[in-house]
Parts: C-alpha cells; sequence; structure tokens
C-alpha cells in the first residue's frame, strides 16, 4: 500500500522540491497544496507525468479552516489515509516592529502557525485511527533564535516549535511522530529580496559559507518519514550559522 503524502505549500520552493523527489519513489503517493500559484502547480504535475510519475494537486489557502478541511477531506476520500503531513506553506515579511499592523501580523501568524494547527486538527484523526503518523513542521532558524524587522514571521516559526513539542508529547503514544525543520537561509524566491552584496554578507556569516539549497532540507524530510525512533525534535539545517 502507497504511503500518502500531504505537502502544504509545495508550487514553489522548499515544499516544490520535497513533491518532486518523494514522488519519485513509486511507493509514496504525493499531493501537492498550493494556493496563489495555480500555473507552477500544474507545471510541476505535467512535468512529473512526462517522467511517468503521479501527484496530485490541490487548490487550498490553509490560512483558511474552510479550505484546510476541505482539502484534507478531499484527500481522505480519495485515498482512504494520510501517513505523513507535511505543514511547509509559509510567508515572510521584512518590517520595522512598530509598522507592523493587525492585519498583517494575523496573515503571517495564521498562514504560517494556524494552519499548521488547522491542516494538523483535520488530519491527525484519521492518523490516531491508524495508530500510526508522521507529521513535519517546516519551522525557521528564526523561530529558534528570533530575527530583527521579522518578529512576527519569527513569532509564528517558534509557535510551530511549540506545536511540534507539546503535540510529539500528546500523540506519542498513538505512534504518531511530529518533528520541525528549522532551516538557515535557503535559495528560494523567499529570499528573492536580497541583493547579491546582502546574500554575500551573509554567506560570511555562515561557517559553511554557502546558501542552502532546498534538497539540503528535503533530504532531511526524507530521513524523518523513514526513522521511527524521532520526536519532538526540531532539526536545524543551516551551513553551521547558529554556532
Ligand atoms: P517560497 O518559495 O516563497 O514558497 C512558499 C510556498 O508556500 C508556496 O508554494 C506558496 O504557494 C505557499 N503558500 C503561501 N501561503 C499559502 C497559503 N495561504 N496556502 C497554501 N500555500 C501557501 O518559500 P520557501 O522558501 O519554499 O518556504 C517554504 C517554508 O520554509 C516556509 O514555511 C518558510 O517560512 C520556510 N523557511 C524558508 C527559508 C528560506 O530561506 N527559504 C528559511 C527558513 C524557513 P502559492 O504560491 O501557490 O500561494
Amino acid at each position: 500500500m502507497k504511503k500518502i503524502i500531504l505537502i502544504t505549500g509545495a508550487s514553489r520552493g522548499i515544499g516544490r522540491d520535497i513533491a518532486k523527489t518523494l514522488s519519485k519513489d513509486s511507493n509514496n503517493m504525493v499531493i501537492a497544496n498550493y494556493n496563489k500559484s495555480e500555473k507552477e502547480a500544474i507545471e510541476l504535475k505535467e512535468n512529473l507525468k512526462n517522467e511517468g510519475i503521479d501527484i496530485d494537486i490541490i487548490k487550498a489557502d490553509v490560512s483558511k479552516r474552510n479550505e484546510a478541511k476541505e482539502m484534507v477531506q478531499e484527500v481522505l476520500n480519495k485515498y482512504g489515509k494520510i501517513d505523513v503531513l507535511i505543514n511547509n506553506a509559509g510567508i515572510s515579511q521584512y518590517k520595522l516592529f512598530n509598522d507592523i499592523t493587525d492585519e498583517e501580523w494575523d496573515n503571517i501568524i495564521n498562514t504560517n502557525l494556524k494552519s499548521a494547527f488547522m491542516v494538523t486538527q483535520e488530519a491527525v484523526r484519521n492518523m490516531i485511527n491508524n495508530k500510526e503518523g508522521c507529521i513535519i513542521n517546516i519551522s525557521s532558524i528564526w523561530g529558534v533564535a528570533g530575527a530583527s524587522m521579522e518578529v512576527a514571521y519569527s513569532t509564528s516559526k517558534a509557535g510551530l516549535i511549540g506545536l511540534t513539542k507539546s503535540l510529539a508529547k500528546e500523540l506519542g503514544p498513538s505512534n504518531i511522530r511530529v518533528n520541525a525543520i528549522a532551516p538557515g537561509i535557503i535559495n528560494t524566491g523567499m529570499n528573492n529580496r536580497f541583493s547579491e552584496d546582502e546574500l554575500q554578507s551573509i554567506k560570511d556569516e555562515i561557517p559553511l559559507e554557502k546558501i542552502g539549497n532546498t534538497a539540503d532540507i528535503t533530504k532531511c524530510v526524507k530521513w524523518l518519514i523513514e526513522d521511527s525512533y524521532t520526536t519532538g525534535q526540531v532539526i536545524s539545517i543551516n551551513g553551521g550559522w547558529d554556532i
């Protein structure tokens, strides 16, 4: 029986790479969620189809309960279970704390943190019934360390770590593992705002002297799915930026 893997925010960046790589294993069936980037999501599906690989794409704004619920229900109706949930969808904002509006705060918290609460809540009933599951939350180095000019983002990512640890304790007896990955800086559209000079000065702060690739995160996701004795952990993948 195939492993059913739902990934939120998989039209671009890290989520897209995870979807692409995991779908190449014929034991997996990947369902890639997207919201605004429909063209990219269709292209992902078509490209994989040309290689003889089948994935599902599913549109939902995961910051909204009704859409998160319908998405999970659609997956359960079609496949009957969810083995792996990867809460990856996220947005960032670079702004002085005093300039953040209530709307911006809510948008970041709802997209990055409440989405994981809602999608997990919808999916976890099925995992509990199956006495098996793996949940991976994509946090950030800033959820651990806190970032100046990214207070809302850092708060949402710190919240994901709290969600990870507490849920790991609550769901451990149901054989559901919950872990977080805290990437440093990864080469995706999220970092388009940085100039070459700014990227260079970031690299200068990183012991491995380079920006990470999406594949660096995907490798860890793959390992966490295969593993059976790791839960409640935050795995930092950042080139040593935090040491
Ligand atoms: P990205 O390239 O900007 O991609 C973000 C993805 O999230 C897109 O597929 C986007 O889908 C999706 N998304 C955003 N809002 C959504 C919503 N309301 N509903 C459903 N999907 C939504 O960013 P990325 O770098 O891959 O980031 C992926 C995750 O890694 C994020 O949680 C981010 O915070 C985290 N992270 C990234 C870095 C980094 O340096 N890149 C570092 C640490 C942590 P649509 O375009 O279809 O809306």
